[in-house]
């Protein structure tokens, strides 16, 4: 085939060996290089003969006149069994008319057009051809032929499409989960999230209950939260966190467990083709819990009723034991304190006075000894993960039918969200049960009108501050230190219920701890204890023992 010079847009020179392009440098095929602008006509048929990319070059009306090499391999088609013949026997005859009538009418308006056909090998196979058509004018501006080239992207649009789907089933899956999700990336922005979540949203009336969450659970998982050195590949996950949400949307106090799973991506700029570089993402499931917690909390409050009924009892008895103890204690001290005197003053006269005194106090040493033996001992406390909240919510839910049968009122006034402190659950729910204790009775012995027993929580710095204040009479000021030490009583009455070891028992609780109580002096309503515990933190120590 003779490749005209107006088809390649150029010239040919005087003898016929070169073309005239404007811009190239060219070869001279006597002479040599660099004669300006020249470049020998079989470069360019070798050029183009020996492109990877199938091309085929045809009239106006697309019957093909040359097709180089890569075409035949491509289509199967020798240049004696396809030159003469119409691209159309290319077509597998599944195209859409529209595609054709597209391609033709912007390639009659002079126009390149690009885009994807289905063809049918010579033997019979079919795939993707993703072709470019542009037509080739002479010099009035007038369609003389079309050039065609394509490529078979059937494997590179089968990976595409698998991508998609993949990308689609995912998206369904966590679509139609009936866990919220949410992926972050480093800069905490929202990149993908799923219907539960986009509920989320509404239930809980936060704009963006992830950041919600994420700042609760920082809170909550202190020093496990922060990255770790540069050696790791990206930051650890954590699983199940429950994350205890106060009095946010209709519904209540709710409960959600929330995973979280870092991960990377590569970038997709140009700049990081050759020096990969990653992003750091955060897939975030927050699973609402509440329907399970809340019939967990049924069962567990009848537990706890039974158990904390078996554990006052025994705790009246210690007191009753350890008060009877204390009574006796006085009396042998003194006898004691006789004796020695006599045995100081060599007095032989009262000697059997002395003999008696020292059997008193034998028997009296064996009957402590006796007591001490019935003293029962309290198990040993398991130290875990407490949420204040919970624990607090509990006992109000024990002390509900006392609440009602004294007429008082709780005024429930919790952190939305409280970070965990290391406790015994049992002894924690015991000495807020004390307090509760305290405060009734103070509020039923004074008369009070307005019996009001508020309950609050907060979070001041590292520390998780509890306070329980009444309507009653409070202590007075010069009592305030005193109410902590043993056997002290403000209630006059003898044969009362209360032995002054309630306090004792409430501070020993706070100092196993690590914690701090004390009576706020500011409130004059009644009596105010604020009790603080320090936040949960990986290198906090708490040492539970009797
Ligand atoms: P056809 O009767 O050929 O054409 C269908 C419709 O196309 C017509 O109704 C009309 O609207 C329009 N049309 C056809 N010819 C003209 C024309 N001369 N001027 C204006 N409109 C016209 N097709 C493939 O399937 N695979 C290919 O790889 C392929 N490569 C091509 C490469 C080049 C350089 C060119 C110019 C065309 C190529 N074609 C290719 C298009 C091909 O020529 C056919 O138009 C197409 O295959 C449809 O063939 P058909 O027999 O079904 O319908």
């Amino acid at each position: 085939m003779k490749t005209t010079p107006d088809l390649l847009n150029g010239e040919i020179d005087a003898d016929g060996m070169n073309i005239i392009v404007p811009g190239s440098v060219s070869v001279d095929k006597k002479s040599g290089w660099n004669k300006g602008g020249r470049l020998p006509v079989s470069l360019f048929v070798a050029a183009v003969e020996q492109a990877p990319v199938a091309i085929s070059i045809t009239d106006k009306k697309a019957n093909i006149l040359y097709v180089n090499k890569a075409f035949s391999k491509v289509t199967g088609y020798k240049p004696d069994e396809i030159l003469g013949e119409n691209e159309s026997k290319l077509s597998d005859k599944c195209t859409p008319r529209q595609v054709y009538y597209d391609l033709w009418h912007t390639i009659s308006r002079k126009e390149v057009w690009h885009g994807c056909l289905i063809n049918r090998r010579k033997q019979g196979e079919r795939y993707l051809a993703d072709l470019t058509i542009a037509p080739m004018l002479d010099e009035h501006g007038t369609i003389t032929h079309y050039i065609g080239m394509h490529r078979d992207v059937t494997q590179a649009h089968h990976a595409d499409q698998q991508v998609i789907n993949q990308k689609q089933l995912i998206e369904s899956v966590i679509n139609t989960s009936p866990v919220a999700m949410v992926v972050l990336d480093n800069e905490n922005r929202i990149v993908l999230d799923n219907q539960m979540y986009k509920m989320l949203i509404s239930e809980l009336g936060h704009p963006e209950p992830a950041l919600f969450f994420m700042d609760a659970l920082q809170l909550d998982m202190g020093d496990l939260w922060a990255r770790p050195d540069d050696s790791a590949q990206h930051r650890l996950g954590f699983n199940n966190r429950e994350i205890r949400v106060e009095g946010i949307g209709r519904r209540g106090t709710r409960w959600f467990s929330c995973s979280g799973n870092w991960f990377s991506e590569s970038d997709t700029d140009a700049d990081s083709f050759f020096s990969k570089q990653a992003k750091e993402y955060l897939l975030l499931s927050i699973n609402d819990i509440s329907l399970i917690r809340r019939q967990q909390e049924k069962i567990h409050i009848q537990a706890l009723n039974s158990l904390l009924a078996e554990e006052e009892h025994m705790r009246s008895i210690r007191e009753t034991l350890l008060g009877a103890m204390h009574q006796i204690r006085q009396p042998l001290n003194q006898i004691n304190a006789a004796i020695q005197i006599m045995a100081q003053r060599k007095d032989t006269q009262n000697q059997p006075l002395k003999e008696l005194l020292s059997q008193v106090q034998e028997m009296g040493e064996e009957t402590l000894a006796t007591l001490q033996r019935c003293v029962p001992e309290i198990p040993e406390a398991a130290v875990t993960s407490v949420n204040l909240n919970q624990l607090l919510h509990e006992v109000m839910l024990l002390y509900s039918q006392k609440f009602l049968a004294n007429g008082v009122v709780v005024d429930w006034m919790p952190n939305p969200v409280l970070p965990s402190v290391l406790g015994a659950e049992n002894k924690l729910r015991m000495m807020f049960k004390q307090l509760i204790d305290n405060a009734i009775n103070a509020m039923n012995r004074a008369g009070s009108n307005d019996r009001m027993i508020k309950i609050g929580t907060s979070v001041e710095r590292d520390w998780v501050k509890v306070t329980v204040a009444d309507t009653g009479p409070g202590i007075p000021v010069n009592h305030r230190s005193k109410v902590f030490e043993p056997f002290f009583t403000t209630q006059q009455t003898l044969g009362s219920s209360q032995s002054g070891m309630g306090l004792v028992m409430v501070r020993e609780i706070v100092n196993q701890h690590s914690g701090m109580i004390e009576i706020d002096p500011a409130y004059l309503a009644g009596c105010c204890f604020q009790i603080s515990f320090p936040i949960k933190q990986s290198s906090t120590r708490v040492n539970i023992h009797e």
